[in-house]
């Protein structure tokens, strides 16, 4: 059975790199974005060209409607869908608490928190042995804010990510029985856009003395990790959160 996989936010950064390591190892894969088309289409020509099967499918994973829709051209055009990586996931210019606005937290957690429930709740739907799937697992990007708090720089965003490890728990003692392992990993200092996102584009080379391995990590170190979590090796592996993070 061939394996099919969603990557939500695979267009840049460790869901790029998640893509196109899957396709390497033999999956179906669907690369998701919200905006980026050119830097979408670039990893799906890529996985192509070796060989591989990928698509790209752009959807808001905040938007109930656009979620469905995701999940459907999957269904129809890769067929049964067997690994989702909730990996989408944004934060704002670094502010503190007392500066936060409304609709400044409704945007972060409408699309860390919401858009991976939402997505779970569909790849539930689809594998779960209570509903004739045939299994299969979900890995959500949590990340070590969710255990440093992230004072002074996004309080509001790690604490998306703390939402997303008591989601993780949940939902993996939910379907435990019903053939669906899912874990979380909790990334530290990453080379990719996200931080120019929150206004410090050198923050991984500002901070990365305080890791005890003193380097930030590469997209695919945190892939090599999703896709262990997605494989047959870690079987008897749920509901756990795993670090990425040089020690941090
Ligand atoms: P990134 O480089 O900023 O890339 C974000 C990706 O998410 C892009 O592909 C973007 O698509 C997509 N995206 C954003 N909003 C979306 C939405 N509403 N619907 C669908 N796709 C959306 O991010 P990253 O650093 O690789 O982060 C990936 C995940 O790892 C996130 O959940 C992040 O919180 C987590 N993480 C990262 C780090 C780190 O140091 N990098 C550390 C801990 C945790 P477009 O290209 O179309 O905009």
């Amino acid at each position: 059975m061939t394996q099919v996989m969603i990557v939500t936010g695979a267009s840049r950064g460790i869901g790029a790199a998640t893509a196109r390591l899957a396709g390497e190892r033999g999956y179906a894969v669907c690369v998701n974005y919200v905006r980026n088309q050119e830097a979408a289409d670039t990893i799906v020509s890529d996985i192509n060209g070796q060989g591989g099967r990928a698509i790209a499918v752009p959807a808001d994973v905040a938007s109930e409607a656009e979620v469905a829709r995701l999940f459907e051209t999957v269904d129809k055009e890769l067929g049964p869908l067997t690994a989702l990586v909730n990996n989408a996931g944004i934060l704002e210019p670094q502010s503190r608490v007392e500066q936060v606005t409304a609709e400044r937290l409704n945007r972060i957690f409408a699309t860390n928190i919401t858009g991976s429930f939402l997505c779970a709740r569909e790849a539930v739907r689809r594998m779960s042995t209570k509903h004739d799937g045939k299994g299969g697992g979900i890995v959500n990007l949590s990340s070590i804010a969710a255990r440093l708090g992230g004072p002074n720089e996004y309080v509001d965003y790690a604490a998306s990510k703390g939402a997303i490890d008591s989601f993780t728990i949940g939902l993996a003692k939910e379907v435990a029985d019903e053939g669906i392992r899912v874990n979380a990993v909790r990334p530290g200092l990453i080379y990719t856009d996200i931080h120019s996102s929150g206004g410090d584009p050198g923050r991984v080379d500002r901070l990365k003395n305080a890791i005890p391995m003193k380097r930030g990590g590469d997209p695919v170190e945190v892939a090599n990790a999703i896709l262990w979590l997605l494989s047959g090796d870690s079987s008897y592996t749920t509901a756990t959160l795993l670090d990425v993070s040089g020690g941090r």
